[in-house]
């Protein structure tokens, strides 16, 4: 866009609405920024994308399915968000580094990774689960997330900085019944925030951690879905519902964006009030 066609919608914006333009402008912070956000076709990764998109950044999204990826990409082409997407199970190495290779290719660079893969293949009492079972919850919702960062780092550097962004989960702090290794997990990527943010901080990299509580996805529709679990979940609540995949979105682009320039190496909990502590 040329600069008298930029002034024009500019100046056209604040004639009709002065209060939304002032948050159009604030949200836009992320303007040349190149996103890359991991299981991003559904739910909080989606999400994510979204409210990295509508800040500006140029987001790339992923997962398993190119069914998925094709819906997703649709459906942010048509909120005006630039977008690019791929298939990628980040649990596959050439699938990481082929995520990698064509954002650098087709966006020119890497400025944000939200880390938002995991799996779940198992429900019971931990003393149930298999070595199978521990290796491959580990290695999608862990190594992988440590992994795809080794991946963007030198080229976040070649930037001048750059965001990560872990999505752990309210089960970090306190395992819930059923899950454990997966909540074992979840905690993992706590310790993985913190034991990265003072050694990238040196690159002017970030590295923060969101915690979801409850939030309605198909991940958790089997929590959602049951409303005996959710009263009991509601107990320890303040806000007595499930949260909204974008009420997380929100928090991880505020987290990418200049506002939290002083924030690293902490996880920020989002479940409406349920407490959190290790
Ligand atoms: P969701 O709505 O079910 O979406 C999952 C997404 O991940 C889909 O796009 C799926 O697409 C993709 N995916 C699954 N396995 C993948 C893999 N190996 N590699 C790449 N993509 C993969 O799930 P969600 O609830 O948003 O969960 C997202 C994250 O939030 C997870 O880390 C979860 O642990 C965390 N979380 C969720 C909640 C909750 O209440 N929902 C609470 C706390 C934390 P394909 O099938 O095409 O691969």
């Amino acid at each position: 866009m040329n600069r008298r066609v930029m002034l024009r919608s500019v100046f056209r914006c604040l004639r009709t609405n002065p209060v939304s333009c002032q948050r159009n402008m604030s949200q836009s912070s992320l303007t040349g920024k190149v996103a890359i956000v991991t299981a991003s076709t559904d739910g909080i990764g989606l999400a994510a994308a979204q409210a990295l998109g509508k800040r500006g950044a140029h987001v790339v999204v992923s997962s398993r399915r190119q069914a998925n990826v094709d819906k997703a990409v649709a459906l942010l082409q048509s909120q005006s968000i630039t977008v690019t997407g791929t298939t990628c199970n980040v649990g596959k190495e050439e699938d990481r580094e082929k995520l990698v290779q064509l954002t650098l290719d087709q966006c020119g660079g890497i400025d944000i990774l939200v880390s938002n893969a995991a799996v779940n293949p198992f429900f019971g009492n931990i003393m149930d689960s298999t070595e199978g079972v521990w290796d491959k919850i580990l290695s999608v919702n862990v190594t992988s997330a440590f992994l795809m960062t080794k991946l963007v780092v030198p080229h976040m550097t070649k930037r001048g900085g750059g965001n990560v962004v872990f999505v752990s989960s309210v089960a970090g702090y306190q395992p819930m019944q059923a899950l454990g290794p997966y909540s074992v997990s979840k905690t993992a990527l706590l310790g993985l925030t913190r034991a990265l943010a003072p050694e990238l901080a040196q690159s002017n990299i970030r590295v923060n951690c969101v915690a979801p509580g409850i939030i309605r996805t198909k991940f958790s529709s089997a929590l959602t879905g049951n409303e005996d679990i959710m009263d009991e979940f509601k107990k320890q609540m303040s806000i007595k519902r499930a949260g909204e995949p974008e009420e997380i979105g929100g928090v991880i682009a505020f987290l990418c964006s200049e506002d939290a320039s002083y924030i690293t190496g902490e996880t920020i909990t989002v479940t409406g009030g349920i407490g959190c502590r290790l």
